[in-house]
């Protein structure tokens, strides 16, 4: 039997499948199941107003009394190490996505500048474009290397919470000022949905803020440097 509620799930109104993590209160470990989305007791809202991430619909999820079947649990899911290890390759991946946004949001600031003109030049020739720039770049060179180097080490099974988190953390962190730079550089354009940076620019916020804050990535990666969990 099933009993609680989940915001901010991506897909679940489409998904024939719910997977639901749980807590089992007779033994305190973590269990995973699928949920069929139409389960008596299964609940989903519509989540409204989101400014990321448009595209996708993310639903208040909220179970009651819902009974599934043995055959629905995921037998490898055992206990918060075996969440750990998904949430480990999730990060990973979406230090991928902060990475691509940030080249997303380079080629749409170089594309405007060349054509933009003010002062009877195009904006691309202004030194402090320029250095606008140049920043992004290094924010998306930086980020690069450091998710090429995570997953060379993930292909290797050498990669750990900390890894995976400090990379998700930092070109997340980074994604954030690189896609502000973006939007700066298209001055009042930057901010309609129009053109391309203002979604890169609305994207970067949520993920700063999903797969693990950058507050908690933040720690995992200080409890790995320290030995003291700060957050639990
Ligand atoms: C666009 C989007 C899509 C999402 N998709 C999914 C999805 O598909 N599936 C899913 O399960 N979830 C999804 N999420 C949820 C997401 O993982 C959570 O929003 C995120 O984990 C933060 O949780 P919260 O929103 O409850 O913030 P809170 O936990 O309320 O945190 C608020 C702030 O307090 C900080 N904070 C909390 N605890 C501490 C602490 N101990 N020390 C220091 N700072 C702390 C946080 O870092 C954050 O800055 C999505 C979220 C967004 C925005």
């Amino acid at each position: 039997m099933l009993d609680g509620a989940k915001r901010w799930i991506g897909g679940a109104d489409t998904a024939d499948l719910i997977a639901v993590f749980a807590r089992d209160t007779a033994t305190d470990l973590i269990r995973a199941f699928l949920v069929e989305r139409t389960a008596p007791g299964l609940r989903l809202e519509t989540m409204r107003g989101k400014v990321s991430l448009r595209p996708m619909q993310n639903m208040q999820v909220t179970l009651e009394n819902v009974r599934v079947p043995d055959d629905a649990r995921l037998g490898r899911v055992n206990g918060w190490a075996d969440v750990a290890r998904l949430l480990r390759a999730m990060r990973s991946d979406v230090a991928w996505i902060a990475t691509g946004l940030q080249a997303g949001a380079l080629e749409a600031a170089i594309a405007y500048v060349q054509h933009r003109e003010q002062f009877g030049r195009p904006l691309a020739s202004f030194a402090l474009v320029q250095e606008k720039l140049a920043r992004m770049l290094g924010n998306l060179t930086a980020s690069l290397g450091l998710v090429v180097q995570l997953s060379i080490r993930q292909d290797a099974g050498d990669y750990r919470d900390e890894n995976s988190a400090l990379a998700k953390m930092w070109t997340a962190l980074h994604a954030r000022e690189t896609a502000a730079l973006g939007r700066e550089l298209l001055g009042g354009n930057g901010l309609l949905l129009e053109h391309d940076a203002a979604r890169f620019f609305a994207d970067a916020e949520a993920v700063y803020s999903y797969e693990g804050t950058h507050e908690i990535t933040s720690l995992i990666v200080g409890r790995a440097l320290t030995g003291h969990s700060a957050f639990l």
